[in-house]
C-alpha cells in the first residue's frame, strides 16, 4: 500500500487542518462532514493509516466499527432520526475521493436510494454472485 500522508483526514488528524470533532478516542476520530449528503453526516476514520478496508489490521478495524456503533448511537438519540446509512468506499473506482479509510454516517428519514426489500432482483444473478462472494472467503 502507497498510503498518501499528505491527504486531507492525515492532515485532520495531525491537527494541521481543523475539523469538527464529535468523538476520538485512542484509535479513531469521529468528525462532521462538511459537504454532507444529509444532516449530520459524519465521518469515522480510524487514526492506523490505512487507505482501504484492505490496509488495515483486523484489531483496529474493530476499534474504529466500535466507534461508529457509538457514533450512530447518538446521531440517532441527538438527531431524532429513525435511521442511519453507513457508507464505504474502498477505491477511487467505487468514488472514494479521500485516500485514507472512512466511514461515512448519514442520518436518513428516507433517502433516495433505491429502497431495499421492495423490488425482486434476477434470481439467477444474485445467485452466481453469492457463489462467486462465498468462494472468495
Ligand atoms: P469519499 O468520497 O472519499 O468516500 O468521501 C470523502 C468525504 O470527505 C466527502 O463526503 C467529503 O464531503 C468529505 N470531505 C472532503 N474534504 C473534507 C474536509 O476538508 N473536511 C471534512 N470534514 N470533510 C471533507
Amino acid at each position: 500500500m502507497n498510503y498518501d500522508n499528505d491527504n486531507i483526514f492525515a492532515k485532520i488528524l495531525r491537527g494541521d487542518i481543523p475539523c469538527f470533532k464529535v468523538f476520538e478516542d485512542e484509535h479513531t476520530l469521529a468528525f462532521m462532514d462538511i459537504m454532507p449528503q444529509a444532516e449530520g453526516h459524519t465521518l469515522v476514520i480510524p487514526k492506523f493509516a490505512a487507505e482501504t478496508i484492505l490496509d488495515i489490521p483486523a484489531d483496529q478495524l474493530i476499534h474504529t466499527m466500535t466507534t461508529v456503533q457509538k457514533v450512530v448511537s447518538a446521531l440517532k438519540s441527538t438527531l431524532g432520526v429513525d435511521g442511519v446509512i453507513l457508507m464505504q468506499l474502498n477505491g477511487s473506482a467505487a468514488g472514494q475521493s479521500v485516500p485514507h479509510l472512512h466511514f461515512h454516517l448519514i442520518p436518513t428519514h428516507l433517502s433516495n436510494l433505491k429502497r431495499h426489500g421492495s423490488e425482486q432482483g434476477d434470481m439467477d444473478k444474485i445467485k452466481a454472485l453469492a457463489e462467486k462472494i462465498s468462494a472468495a472467503l
